[in-house]
């Protein structure tokens, strides 16, 4: 199995070590000659989703990895991974792979809860330590078939439609595997 960690900018490592404590293979990708001719599963980590959306389109990365997507592999996409996959974003910014039909709004949580952690459900998924950092959430969904898996404080910060995980804190920043472990046998 491939699965494919986005690795330009970002919290990259923190995943990679959550998939090598599953004994799980990854490829770390940097420049456009570290893609697999197949992806399995792609994960997009977080950090800034501006610098991330401008690196993949200077790396020509972009267009490969969103017909990916649109292709079914199951992507997971963390805080600016959530960014990266929103169909709209709250401050007209311009979407930048726009598969996942929701809303989000960046460093929705201002800057007195910049970060912060409390614990939380993920689908079935119960008490789940949940690190929230400069984080977006979701304001609007545009399908119903978009499940919600985690609210946080009235809010939306996780969901799920079809391949496509988006989640708005970061499973990567915790000892608790079991995000990474639904996502990689969904
Ligand atoms: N605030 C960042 C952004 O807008 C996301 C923060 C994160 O990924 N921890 O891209």
């Amino acid at each position: 199995m491939n699965v494919a960690i986005l690795a330009v900018q970002g919290a990259f490592i923190e995943h990679a070590h959550m998939l090598e404590k599953l004994n799980q293979e990854y490829v770390l990708i940097r420049k456009k000659s570290d893609l697999p001719e197949r992806i399995d599963a792609l994960i997009l980590p977080g950090g800034e989703s501006t610098t991330q959306r401008k690196l993949l389109l200077e790396l020509d990365l972009l267009e490969k990895l969103k017909q990916s997507i649109l292709e079914g592999v199951p992507v997971l996409g963390t805080c600016a991974g959530l960014i990266l996959l929103a169909e709209e974003i709250g401050t007209g910014e311009p979407e930048v792979f726009g598969t996942l039909p929701v809303k989000v709004v960046r460093n929705a949580y201002g800057r007195q809860l910049g970060s912060f952690s409390v614990e939380g459900n993920f689908g079935k998924i119960e008490h789940f330590p949940m690190r929230f950092i400069r984080a977006p959430y979701i304001e609007k969904i545009f399908r119903p078939e978009v499940e919600i898996l985690s609210v946080t404080d009235g809010k939306i910060t996780a969901v799920r439609y079809q391949n496509q995980f988006g989640v708005a804190f970061h499973p990567e920043l915790t000892e608790d595997l079991r995000i990474h472990q639904e996502f990689l046998h969904c």
